[in-house]
């Protein structure tokens, strides 16, 4: 393609969206050998390596209690019912999420609440979800979407106002804070994944919850455990929610490296930055860089790009084309989707969503990506944004 100067260059290969075996191929022996341990243990449930994970998670998220669970899904759905969600009851969520945030709600009978986010951040915006609390509000999901932090001051003062409890979905955002303080101990109770794209990802599916409070680790242990307590005895219907000690060790080799790898995605997303103002798109009509809220410490778990007047699409096809992973987290909102129809939602409700939605597109932004492959994603959306111009010249 013919652009002015600015050439995509052909010496470096695809670039992935995300490519995990290259991190796991440097501990490849460490991670091994751990999970030859479990093996010749014969402990794959309860192994030391799942208190071992709980401990560490707990001291990154700064509470005193970590409890592993079998999915961030589950994380989620066992923080309402321990805290005892249920049908006719109402959960403020936002819509521009992955659908887990939402499901839970509706899996206890309860109502999913879908509250707009602020355009910059894309996380939940606090004067929508004030807008939305009524009566009947037992509990409140900010998401620290792409790994930075929802404003969990504004948020958790409203909650305590009026005594709603707030579960944090902290499923992207394992090692973010705000104000210093770590995502997971601001609300009564905090969610994370080790789903293999997420900042700390296993291999296969895992969860964690935090808390500071003692009888609520308690009871989401014994939820997570089939409500069953001593064996055999049934004091509630809880479910089968465990994380596998295979998981936790293979988990606890790279939580070891963990803040090397936030550390080279802050790194990454600086380069991206850089690499956009060297080509004039900083500041563009076309593209628009991801906001950086100044009291979030953010962990980049994605790189979003915003991309206006209907280019998202065709931007999109182009990096394909070009050999550019991508992905659009997330194409619809929670509050328009089919299973959620009954809700009585309809296109408008939520502006911000809805055009986030249409706009956002994710680049690659993975720990061992290299400088010259972000050179090159970058050169691609120049070459698009160019004879986007020039098309419409
Ligand atoms: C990944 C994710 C979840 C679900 O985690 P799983 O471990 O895949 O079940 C929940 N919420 C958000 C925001 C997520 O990104």
């Amino acid at each position: 393609m013919q652009t002015n100067g600015v050439q995509a260059t052909d010496a470096i290969p695809n670039v992935p969206l995300l490519d995990v075996s290259r991190s796991n191929q440097e501990i490849r022996e460490e991670v091994l050998q751990a999970l030859a341990e479990v093996y010749d243990s014969g402990r794959f449930l309860f192994g030391p390596a799942v208190q071992e994970l709980e401990a560490e998670v707990a001291r990154i998220s700064n509470t005193r209690f970590g409890v592993g669970c079998a999915s961030g899904s589950d994380a989620l759905l066992l923080s309402l019912m321990a805290l005892g969600v249920t049908a006719g009851d109402e959960v403020i969520v936002p819509s521009f999420t992955f659908f887990a945030t939402a499901s839970c709600v509706s899996r206890l009978g309860a109502t999913p609440v879908f509250a707009d986010i602020d355009p910059r951040t894309y996380n939940i915006d606090p004067n929508d979800i004030a807008a939305k609390i009524t009566g009947r509000t037992r509990a409140i999901i900010p998401v620290h979407l792409f790994g930075q932090a929802a404003p969990m001051d504004v948020i958790c003062k409203l909650a305590a106002e009026h005594e709603i409890p707030v579960v944090e979905d902290a499923a992207q955002a394992i090692g973010a804070a705000y104000y210093g303080r770590p995502v997971g101990s601001w609300g009564q109770v905090g969610c994370i994944s080790f789903y293999p794209t997420k900042n700390l990802g296993g291999m296969g599916d895992g969860g964690m919850l935090t808390t500071n409070c003692d009888i609520l680790a308690d009871r989401l242990r014994l939820l997570a455990g089939h409500g069953m307590r001593p064996r055999y005895y049934h004091s509630e219907i809880g479910i089968n929610s465990r994380l596998d000690t295979y998981q936790a060790a293979g988990l606890m080799v790279k939580i070891k490296r963990l803040q090397g790898y936030t550390l080279a995605r802050q790194k990454n997303a600086q380069n991206y930055i850089q690499l956009f103002r060297d080509r004039g798109l900083a500041v563009s009509e076309m593209v628009e860089m991801p906001y950086v809220d100044s009291s979030a410490h953010h962990v980049w778990n994605q790189f979003s790009l915003r991309v206006r007047d209907g280019h998202r699409d065709g931007m999109r096809q182009y990096l394909t084309q070009q050999g550019v992973g991508t992905e659009v987290y997330y194409p619809v909102p929670l509050h328009l989707q089919e299973c959620f129809q009954d809700l009585g939602y309809s296109t408008g409700y939520l502006p911000h969503t809805e055009r986030a939605a249409k706009e956002i597109l994710h680049l690659p932004i993975f720990p061992e990506l290299t400088f010259d492959e972000q050179a090159r994603v970058v050169d691609c959306v120049a070459a698009y944004c160019s004879q986007a111009v020039r098309a419409a010249a």
